[in-house]
């Protein structure tokens, strides 16, 4: 008889952490955005995600260029008066995740929710008409929100996870983000979904 063929068996085949840094940006897949926070040791409360679209860059303006992009919008924000860029975290189009303005500084995304808060860009349009979330995205975004609000001890809920339409005149993060920019739109669309992780 035969010696019985040999199998290998192989493993799922896994995603190992990647990171590159530029100045002080620091972009990561989901994986080593993991290990990134489990690290942090911040000192300052948190009590909100914000959630925001760029709406300028959108998806006809990513092509790789992710360091070029956040440059660009450092550019506009100081431009505008802000002492860096505005935000503490943007998601793109291909799921990965870079830090931009420290965690550990206040951000400048909604006036009266910075203290206390994170603000993350998605880079995209979401409003109705504008940018088909790639399925990669989507699962950042949501396992961005579910992430956090487990390293802050954050209930899933409108006081916690909120939308910049929710406290000024703008339809950010879009009219078609996951269904709808309302209250009542994240309740049925956003927050089952991160809770489910
Ligand atoms: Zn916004």
């Amino acid at each position: 008889m035969k010696n019985p063929k040999k199998t290998t068996f192989r493993p799922k085949t896994k995603v190992f952490p990647k990171t590159t840094i530029e100045g002080q940006y620091i972009l990561m897949n989901r994986e080593a955005f993991i290990l990134w926070l489990s690290d942090l040791d911040l000192k300052r409360p948190i009590k909100y995600i914000q959630n925001h679209h760029t709406w300028n860059p959108r998806y006809v303006d990513f092509n790789d260029n992710h360091f070029d992009k956040l440059k660009g919008m450092k550019r506009s924000h100081l431009r505008r008066g802000f002492s860096d860029i505005a935000q503490n975290l943007t998601t793109f189009p291909d799921g990965l995740i870079a830090v931009c303005r420290p965690l550990k500084t206040v951000p400048a995304g909604i006036k009266g929710k910075n203290t206390g808060g994170i603000c993350i860009e998605h880079l995209g349009n979401f409003d109705a008409g504008g940018d088909t979330m790639t399925d990669e995205h989507r699962k950042t975004i949501i396992w961005l929100n579910a992430v956090l609000c487990k390293k802050f001890k954050l209930e899933i809920n409108r006081n916690t996870i909120i939308y910049h339409h929710w406290f000024a005149g703008k339809s950010c993060p879009g009219t078609n983000f996951f269904g709808g920019n309302s209250k009542l739109n994240a309740e049925a669309n956003f927050y089952p979904l991160i809770r489910k992780l």
